[in-house]
């Protein structure tokens, strides 16, 4: 059997979720949409159950599964419905619904529906991507009163910039998010991963962590709280060959990487088709053998290359951690130029095992 897996701690995950519900002091949404970053929404959804104030996915056909796999807990759908004809299963599975447009807004006014919705009424205070404008927020917010189709209204936002924490941005949209809900009562919901560690004076009776759930830090330097996350994703597989080569040979396609002295080179079993992003380069940290060392040339599709020089007690079988508790994907990921977000979406192939359930 190919080595290859992801172990997914689920004591890990509880962690994250109760250091977010700690540091904010808020009621908290797990986020779950896309599989769960990739982590598996299903299993993740049911470790957290029990304590979960709810969940949100992006989509009904997310919200679908879990209700399929017997989740009762809440579900909100970060993106609402994208056809008016969603809202009977909408309603039919208790699922909360953004409103992030005004479209949607008429389509509610204009469905019959046997229960009334509760709805999370989404602000543009700043993003430009969703959410109503600030100066049809009231007014939204009295025509969903009015429709009679809704039972709670939640008021939300959400930051573009919280991950830099010398950024002002965020004041700024709490600021527009303050003027545009001026007077009107009901909770409020603002906080994402980045600004539940980093961002502790913001209001919010609800937080929406994701990434931090699953214990990777959305910052790119060293924050404290994110310093407490327990990373859940442990990517693994094992040395499946090993070459001896002197000085000055070239390594994988391209030959991006050439020998600078007799080298022992391990071939471990995992590649851009698992996930394992391509443009890592080399120098991409990787433990093998409980000892750090670096990827070397460039990844193939389902296998890369790593130095094993300096570390003579790994060889043919020895386990190696592409990311987990000691290369933290957030590293990996910066080295290849992106987020422990895509790193975690991206990943395929690989059979996933739980534990701490
Ligand atoms: C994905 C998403 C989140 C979670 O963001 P993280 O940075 O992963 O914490 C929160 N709110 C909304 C609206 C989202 O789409």
């Amino acid at each position: 059997m190919r080595p290859a897996r992801a172990l997914i701690d689920l004591e890990a995950l509880r962690h994250n979720y109760r250091l977010a519900r700690e540091l904010s002091g808020a009621k908290a949404l797990a986020v779950i949409k896309a599989d769960a970053y990739g982590h598996g929404a299903v299993h993740c959804a049911q470790a957290l159950e029990p304590e979960a104030d709810g969940f949100a996915v992006a989509c009904i056909e997310e919200a679908l599964e879990l209700r399929a796999a017997g989740i009762k807990a809440p579900v909100l759908l970060l993106e609402g419905f994208f056809e008016a004809a969603e809202l009977e299963l909408i309603v039919e599975h208790d699922f909360w619904c953004v409103v992030h447009s005004l479209w949607q807004l008429e389509a509610i006014e204009q469905a019959s529906l046997r229960k009334p919705l509760t709805v999370w009424l989404k602000l543009d205070s700043g993003m430009h991507r969703v959410g109503l404008h600030p100066k049809d927020y009231q007014a939204g917010y009295q025509r969903l009163l009015a429709s009679g189709k809704v039972a709670k209204i939640v008021l939300m936002s959400h930051f573009a910039r919280a991950d830099e924490l010398n950024c002002n941005t965020s004041n700024d949209q709490v600021a527009v998010f303050e003027a545009a809900r001026q007077g009107l009562v009901a909770e409020v919901s603002l906080r994402n991963s980045p600004a539940v560690l980093g961002w502790p004076n913001i209001p919010s009776d609800w937080v929406r962590p994701g990434i931090m759930l699953y214990g990777a830090t959305p910052f790119e330097e060293e924050q404290t709280e994110a310093s407490r996350l327990q990373p859940v994703m442990t990517l693994e597989s094992k040395v499946i060959s090993v070459r001896e080569l002197p000085a000055g040979e070239a390594v994988g396609y391209g030959a991006r990487f050439v020998t600078q002295r007799p080298s022992r080179i391990g071939v471990v079993a995992m590649g851009y088709a698992d996930g394992y992003p391509r443009l890592a380069p080399t120098g991409t940290p990787v433990m093998v053998a409980g000892q750090r060392s670096q990827l070397l040339g460039r990844v193939s599709m389902d296998m890369l290359c790593i130095d094993l020089t300096d570390v003579p007690q790994a060889g043919l079988g020895s386990t190696v951690e592409l990311w987990g508790k000691n290369v933290l994907a957030s590293d990996v990921a910066l080295k290849a130029g992106t987020i422990p977000y895509q790193i975690f979406c991206n990943l395929r192939r690989v059979p996933m095992l739980y534990s701490g359930r």
